[in-house]
């Protein structure tokens, strides 16, 4: 469907992407996804390309400008890959810089940022623990305040880029239970009191490090501390604006990959003598999966709109995440049944994208956290 936002600028650099996805990233994608690991030079062409520097400026390695319907449009490209274990990995730095950005010291952007955005080192968010990610307010990980420093214990898990990370964003609870106890550190990988260990055997993102972190009487600088005392919450809340519609981007472009390969498909294969395409039940699936795109998309722009007027529109990115997944799963469970046993194997992308719905529909809020917080902003 023709964008009415579209202009020049946003198709060059989504082409830009696309070329990068089609010629460094898919090709290899299979024997990366099955090694459980890629080569961390893809992380530096894909960071030199400025998919991570939106809003930051370019002092510290960023683009000096943003703009959502760029943000969304790589996100979409890299979805469309359909190999969501090297988007999360990468990926992972894009869900940390807007927090350091914002809220770091002027001695760690200087040193971190251009280290992170330059694909050097990684970056990772650690928020979910062991005792639950939804509910973030009750986080159990505390850092105390002693002299110069803050000493954090307690563990972290499900981080995604935690293996190869060397910084690290992490929430800690240094006041009161609840939301007005939650404060933000910055936290490098070779601290002492800090250690990690694998998450091994993930039903998708099989390329991608998942690790549970943890904090055992760390140390960390004052000066680490990433905003105002306390007040971690909010901040963290309005980071996962841009994650969820970087996700929501990017499940649009998983979307589209299902689809273009069931069409695909669906010409070649044969069965009662006619193509599987002119089969009225195959056409109906088509259209079915096609009008869920189309909405998804038009919410997608619609929200970037808002984005780049200076409104965040936090109803509708929640609306749209658990949109975007409910669709995605409708989509990627028609493209296997129109692939049929093909399906069923290994190697190809709807098989992958099919396994990796759920944590599209986890990760970053879960369908129903969303639905909560949707009808939360709506003022019921
Ligand atoms: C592969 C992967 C990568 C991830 N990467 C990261 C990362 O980089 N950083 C990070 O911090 N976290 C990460 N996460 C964690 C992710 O954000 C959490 O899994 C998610 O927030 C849900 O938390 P939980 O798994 O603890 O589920 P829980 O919070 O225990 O919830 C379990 C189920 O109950 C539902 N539920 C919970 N509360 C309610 C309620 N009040 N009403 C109705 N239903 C409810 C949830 O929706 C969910 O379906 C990752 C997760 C995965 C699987």
């Amino acid at each position: 469907m023709r964008n009415p936002f579209d202009n020049d600028e946003r198709r060059a650099f989504r082409a830009t992407i696309a070329r990068f996805v089609k010629q460094e990233i898919e090709p290899f994608g299979d024997v990366w996804d099955e090694a459980g690991t890629f080569p961390w030079a893809v992380h530096a062409r894909a960071c030199a390309l400025g998919l991570f520097g939106f809003g930051i400026d370019e002092s510290y390695g960023g683009l000096g400008f943003d703009d959502a319907f760029m943000r969304t449009g790589s996100a979409e490209e890299l979805g469309r890959s359909g190999i969501g274990g090297v988007v999360a990995s990468i990926g992972a730095r894009g869900i940390m810089v807007g927090l350091v950005n914002a809220l770091a010291s002027e001695e760690l952007k200087a040193r971190s940022l251009p280290e992170i955005l330059s694909g050097l080192k990684g970056g990772a968010l650690a928020i979910t623990e062991p005792s639950g990610g939804s509910d973030v307010a009750n986080m159990q990980t505390r850092a105390r305040r002693d002299g110069d420093s803050y000493v954090i214990n307690g563990v972290k898990t499900f981080i995604t880029g935690g293996m190869n990370a060397a910084y690290f964003v992490v929430a800690a609870r240094t006041g009161q239970v609840g939301v007005e106890g939650i404060s933000l550190f910055f936290v490098e990988a070779g601290t002492p009191g800090f250690s990690r260990t694998a998450i091994a055997r993930k039903m998708g993102w099989w390329a991608s490090d998942t690790a549970t972190l943890y904090f055992d009487e760390c140390r960390v600088s004052a000066s680490h501390r990433m905003g105002e005392e306390n007040r971690g919450f909010l901040a963290t809340m309005n980071n996962f604006n841009y994650e969820r519609l970087f996700m929501c981007a990017q499940m649009l472009g998983m979307a589209k990959r299902c689809l273009e390969e069931s069409v695909g498909y669906a010409q070649q294969r044969s069965t009662f003598n006619k193509p599987l395409i002119k089969h009225q039940v195959i056409r109906h699936k088509i259209a079915d999966m096609s009008a869920r795109i189309d909405a998804m998309e038009a919410l997608i722009n619609q929200i970037c709109w808002c984005v780049n007027e200076g409104d965040m529109p936090v109803a509708e990115i929640s609306k749209a995440k658990f949109f975007c997944s409910t669709n995605l799963e409708f989509v990627a469970n028609e493209a296997m049944q129109i692939l049929g046993g093909v399906g069923y194997l290994r190697g190809n992308s709807v098989e992958r994208i099919y396994r990796e719905t759920k944590v599209m529909a986890t990760g970053g809020g879960s369908a129903e956290i969303m639905r909560d917080l949707a009808v939360r902003q709506m003022g019921l």
